[in-house]
């Protein structure tokens, strides 16, 4: 495995790679403080590439001014160990001069799709993703590249992104990954308290209870499913609501007001973002109506 902090050291590793035949190129870009959702980004792509790229960068960009950019916790060492377990062949590790040596004067910004769920919490967010990932794409130039679903809005941006402006790169979605008590794996899990950390299960069990009552036909529209998640995730004293959102996927449209989730024909994502204390943690449940049977 290759560790590389520039541009041109990450080119010429790629070149070498290229001149090789080690193709095709798949890449994985994290913000680090790698966990087993990282690592399951990196085996996909190791059954669908012949070099796996990942880069670890805390984006300044796509972090607000009240955010936790300065205090993201980071952890080289551990994270370099990881990329190599799970089949890295090069990790990029730029530093915020590399990657912004001047302020950036060109955004590369996705609308209409960026002003719900967490676009409308965190303003200025999704340009910042987009920006950065587009740079990374230039600079890796992959065939694939991986993100998790856990992030489902920032799929639906960066798969919009691609398909407007034909990017030469498959995005590739990856199920969310869960702890054995349900809790999605996310790098800010370590800022929650003991308390905290017990009743953010609200947020996967309310995901649970929802699917459940769909299956058994007592949920059947946008507003019940919204209504059930939000008494669920209400009983937990420290849970605040950010948003609950039944909306469709990848479009993130509203459905009609009183319309059956099946009504919309394609996929909906049922998502969700809620505080405990100062963190903010977010999770979703992306299916086909057609697929719950009570639903048809
Ligand atoms: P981050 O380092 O948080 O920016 O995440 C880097 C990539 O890992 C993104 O594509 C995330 O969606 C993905 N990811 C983070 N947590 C999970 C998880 N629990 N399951 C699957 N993918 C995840």
């Amino acid at each position: 495995m290759r560790v590389v902090r520039t541009v041109k050291q990450l080119r010429e590793a790629l070149e070498y790679m290229r001149m090789g035949g080690h193709t095709p190129i798949g890449f994985v870009p994290t913000m680090g403080y790698l966990h087993e959702g990282h690592a399951s980004l990196l085996r996909r792509a190791g059954e669908m590439s012949s070099t796996v790229v990942m880069s670890i960068f805390v984006n300044p960009l796509q972090f607000g001014p009240n955010e936790d950019f300065a205090s993201y916790p980071r952890d080289e060492a551990r994270d370099l160990e990881l990329a190599e377990r799970e089949g890295a062949d090069i990790v990029f590790i730029p530093g915020v001069e590399e990657m912004y040596p001047e302020p950036t004067r060109t955004t590369v910004s996705v609308s209409s799709l960026t002003t719900q769920l967490c676009g409308a919490s965190r303003p200025g967010h999704f340009d910042g993703v987009t920006t950065v990932v587009n740079k990374l794409f230039n600079m890796v130039q992959p065939d694939y590249a991986f993100f998790g679903l856990k992030d489902a809005q920032q799929v639906a941006v960066l798969r919009r992104m691609v398909s407007d402006l034909n990017m030469n790169v498959e995005i590739v979605a990856c199920p969310i990954v869960r702890e054995d008590d349900g809790l999605a794996l996310s790098s800010r899990n370590v800022y929650l308290s003991a308390e905290e950390r017990s009743q953010a299960l609200v947020l996967s069990r309310s995901l649970r209870e929802v699917r459940q009552a769909m299956e058994e036909g007592t949920v059947s529209t946008a507003d019940e499913a919204r209504e059930l998640i939000i008494s669920v995730i209400s009983a937990s004293p420290l849970a605040v609501i950010d948003y609950v959102e039944v909306l469709t996927f990848p479009g993130l449209e509203p459905l009609a007001a009183g319309s059956r989730l099946n009504s919309a024909g394609g996929e909906i994502i049922i998502a969700l973002a809620v505080k405990f204390g100062k963190t903010r943690l977010i999770d979703n449940n992306v299916f086909t109506p057609k697929e719950v049977h009570a639903l048809v």
